[in-house]
């Protein structure tokens, strides 16, 4: 055994028998089980789903004041006959959301960033936050990375930083090697280009980090300046990966790239495959694509509505984590088995609505940036119904036929009746936690 395979096998020793035992919260254990849970044929898996949902439905309506009050006479609860709820209205009622009995021990305090503008602290049952962490270990493991790998962490995504800087997050930080490259959220070249001299020295494993920030890297990086080896995979999360950031960063790094969705709050992990689907993770949450309470089907977009399969403490049963998706139809062409979603479609209220009643997602607007390759990154903001800006970074090879191409692409879109503006002066608007949202809309 080299000193390379050493420290993952002593890592996966000591987690097994004393970080998780500390911690309350099996993550590796998880991860390794799932690599069986994976093989299991689907009634096995449904049948698994159905025991922790009854589970979970049995504890709420014994001490969660919002469900007991649901339960007619000697009842059960049944997850189809539950409201969809969302974050705004527990966030409201969090006594009526809340179990009454819980042991101090049971759950971590969870905090989301606000990268949507509306920050939260809520209570997440460790074995809750142990599934997704564990499906997050297991994705990762498909695409090269042992756990004890070195992680280079690029910017500040929340799933990664520990929010909270409890004493136990820094040291499993430290234990599993993670190396924060720069963070913050500058994405000027200059930035990028250290971000990518840090990644490289860091010789990571795994890159993990927020799709624009590692696209802005493909752009600063002078391919063949490194002389250590690259990564393994890169993995892209917490916003939208466009098409052509995946092909720029796959060709300067060399590496394939994996996107993944997930929420915290709520529960919800998928992961990106090469069919070009995302396989949701089954052993963290049940999730239901709806249009308001009625199922869409595959193919057909609609809200993302999951039921976490082991919050107790807080449940999040039928909650719509604001995020748009429609299912995989039929067996992904990749083979694997399992519950896919086709495609994402952003948060909701990131669409374009236009003076005729249509309302248009981000991803409609992709394809016109496939023949404008001095564009570096885009941005579409609408403050009234009949105009949008498109807020362009560019190459200094930016030409008039490519911002011609960009107005017509978008006119072909939005229709006559709206005016567009094309503009190469404003810089790109970015959230505080420095997520660039691709489509800002002020339109209710
Ligand atoms: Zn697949």
């Amino acid at each position: 055994m080299s000193a390379g395979d050493l420290y993952p096998a002593l890592l996966e020793i000591a987690t097994r028998r004393v970080i998780e035992p500390v911690i309350g919260a099996p993550y590796l254990t998880v991860a390794q089980w799932l690599r069986a849970f994976e093989r299991w044929p689907d009634e096995g898996r449904r049948a698994w789903q159905e025991r922790r949902l009854e589970d979970v439905l049995a504890s709420a309506a014994a001490s969660v004041p919002f469900y007991r009050s649901l339960l007619g006479r000697g009842r059960r609860l049944q997850l189809r006959d539950l409201p969809v709820v969302d974050k705004a209205l527990i966030r409201g009622d969090m006594l009526s959301f809340r179990a009454e009995r819980r042991g101090r021990r049971s759950y971590v305090q969870k905090a989301t960033a606000g990268t949507t503008g509306d920050p939260w602290r809520y209570e997440l049952d460790r074995r809750a936050w142990a599934h997704v962490y564990g499906a997050q270990l297991r994705a990762w493991e498909r695409v090269g990375y042992r756990y004890g790998d070195r992680i280079v962490v690029l910017g500040t995504p929340p799933s990664l930083v520990p929010g909270a800087r409890s004493l136990t997050a820094r040291l499993r930080a430290a234990a599993e090697r993670r190396s924060y490259a720069a963070a913050g959220i500058a994405i000027d070249p200059g930035e990028s280009a250290r971000r990518v001299g840090h990644a490289y020295e860091a010789r990571g494993v795994l890159w993990y980090g927020y799709a624009g920030m590692v696209a802005a890297m493909a752009e600063a990086a002078r391919p063949g300046s490194w002389t250590s080896q690259g990564p393994a995979a890169i993995v892209t999360t917490s916003e939208p990966l466009l098409p052509e950031w995946r092909r720029r960063i796959e060709r300067a790094f060399g590496a394939p790239v994996v996107d993944e969705y997930g929420c915290n709050d709520g529960g919800v992990l998928a992961v990106s495959c090469p069919g070009g689907r995302f396989h949701v993770a089954e052993n963290v949450s049940l999730v239901e694509i709806l249009d308001g309470e009625a199922p869409c089907p595959p193919g057909v977009e609609g809200d993302v509505v999951v039921t976490n399969l082991h919050a107790e403490v807080l449940p999040f049963l039928r909650y719509r984590v604001g995020d748009r998706a429609a299912l995989g139809d039929g067996p992904c062409p990749c083979g694997r088995p399992g519950l896919t979603l086709e495609r994402l479609g952003g948060r909701i209220g990131d669409r374009l609505k236009l003076p005729d009643g249509r309302e248009l997602q981000f991803s409609t607007f992709g394809p016109i940036f496939w023949q404008t390759p001095s564009v570096r990154r885009w941005q579409i903001v609408q403050s009234v119904r009949e105009r949008v800006k498109v807020r362009l970074d560019v190459d200094p090879a930016f030409s008039r036929a490519e911002a011609d191409e960009v107005r017509r692409g978008m006119v072909a879109r939005v229709g006559h009746g709206v005016e567009v503006d094309v503009v190469t002066s404003e810089p790109i608007e970015r959230t505080p936690a420095g997520k660039q949202k691709v489509l800002i809309s002020s339109v209710r």
